[in-house]
């Protein structure tokens, strides 16, 4: 099982980076922990033009010149946790609603005539309202309409994600919101989610079930942005390490207004995001790097190519909300609004190609077989 240091001493190796460690870092071929600890330092940041450089050497290298794109659908806005930062959380008092299986097909067949083959399916944590059974049915009733489906919802046991998978989800988001016992513990008042180790433990759970890819990721105004970088990185290492065969993903959600008023404890500017990006890529070459519509599109236009693989377009948060009349509340507010022909023409503009199907579902019915074989 991973195990975390404690945050203070992930703070302390990076207090303790020196400038030639930036600069060898940033000469490096292959760069370890203390490579990224030192791109994360503040010494680092004057680097951050040639940081810029070599992560977007990087990326064309492994990736093209391409960004994959798509977008959310939200499923249910129940929550049976309390976690101080979300508006889905269970204190807050919000239209609340879980889309019945049609409705569900409705909003995702709308993100389909939009030109979307990519789906992620999200919803809030009530394994009452929205359980394996329900995740189940919604997979197999839209996988043969999309390319790929990934799920980011409660945390599950191995047998249940391996169910999933079989159903066609093919891969999972959970993101440990912060590395930071003590913050997290003061975020996360009530409900499964307060387990700090259970979460902890759930991406390696989806990989050993078999899914195809396993996302992870900070909420960045929790903590320090820079120990969640290391932290996150010695998360990505040892998943490579112990699932060499699961595609993994790293996202940098930052806080954004949400229902409760609640303000970042640790604000994390532009600046310290690009860092952030740069010094993952530059850590590990292959990692896939969401950039999501909490982002304004201006900062997205000017990452496009600097290290992010994967862009959503034409978001909304809230279920229902790209059909229905009567739409649930919104977990968050996007920064940016536009749509999918909208954000490809501004990644076309910069030379790169928006890639809407990367993935066939032929694939993972081959997986499956030889799953049974
Ligand atoms: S962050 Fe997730 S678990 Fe926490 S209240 Fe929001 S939807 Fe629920």
């Amino acid at each position: 099982m991973f195990t975390v240091p404690e945050f203070t001493a992930l703070q302390t190796a990076i207090a303790r980076v020196r400038e030639e460690d930036v600069l060898s870092a940033l000469r490096g071929d292959r760069i370890g922990i203390q490579g990224l600890a030192a791109l994360l330092s503040p010494l680092a940041e004057p680097h951050l033009p040639a940081m810029a450089a070599r992560a977007a050497f990087l990326t064309e290298q492994r990736f093209g010149r391409t960004i994959q794109m798509y977008a959310p659908v939200y499923l249910s806005s129940y929550c049976a946790n309390r976690c101080a930062y979300c508006g889905f959380s269970a204190d807050n008092t919000i239209d609340r609603r879980v889309l019945t299986f049609a409705e569900a097909e409705a909003e995702a067949m709308i993100l389909h005539q939009r030109g979307f083959q990519h789906l992620l399916l999200v919803s809030g944590e009530a394994p009452a309202k929205v359980g394996v059974d329900y995740l189940e049915e919604i997979a197999r009733r839209l996988r043969d309409r999309f390319a790929a489906l990934s799920i980011e919802v409660q945390p599950l046991a191995t047998g249940e994600y391996a169910r999933l998978f079989r159903a066609g989800i093919t891969s999972v988001a959970v993101y440990q919101e912060t590395y930071d016992r003590e913050v997290y513990k003061q975020v996360h008042l009530a409900g499964r989610k307060a387990d700090f180790d259970h979460r902890l433990d759930t991406p390696a759970r989806a990989a050993a079930a078999g899914m195809r890819e396993v996302g992870i990721g900070a909420l960045l105004g929790l903590a320090d942005w820079r120990a969640e970088g290391l932290a996150l990185g010695l998360h990505l290492a040892w998943l490579r390490k112990h699932f060499w065969r699961t595609g993994l993903t790293v996202s940098f959600p930052r806080m954004r207004p949400a229902e409760g008023e609640f303000k970042p404890l640790k604000p994390v500017a532009e600046r310290n995001l690009s860092q952030m990006i740069f010094a993952l890529r530059i850590f590990d070459p292959d990692v896939g790097l969401y950039l999501s519509t909490r982002e304004e599109a201006r900062y997205r236009d000017g990452m496009i190519g600097l290290g992010p693989t994967r862009y959503s377009a034409g978001s909304c948060t809230a279920p229902g909300g790209y059909g229905l009349a009567d739409a649930g509340g919104e977990q968050f507010e996007v920064g940016d609004s536009r749509s999918l022909a909208e954000v490809s023409a501004a990644i076309q503009a910069k030379g790169f190609d928006p890639v809407r199907k990367d993935w066939d579902a032929v694939f993972q019915a081959k997986g499956v077989r030889q799953e049974a074989a």
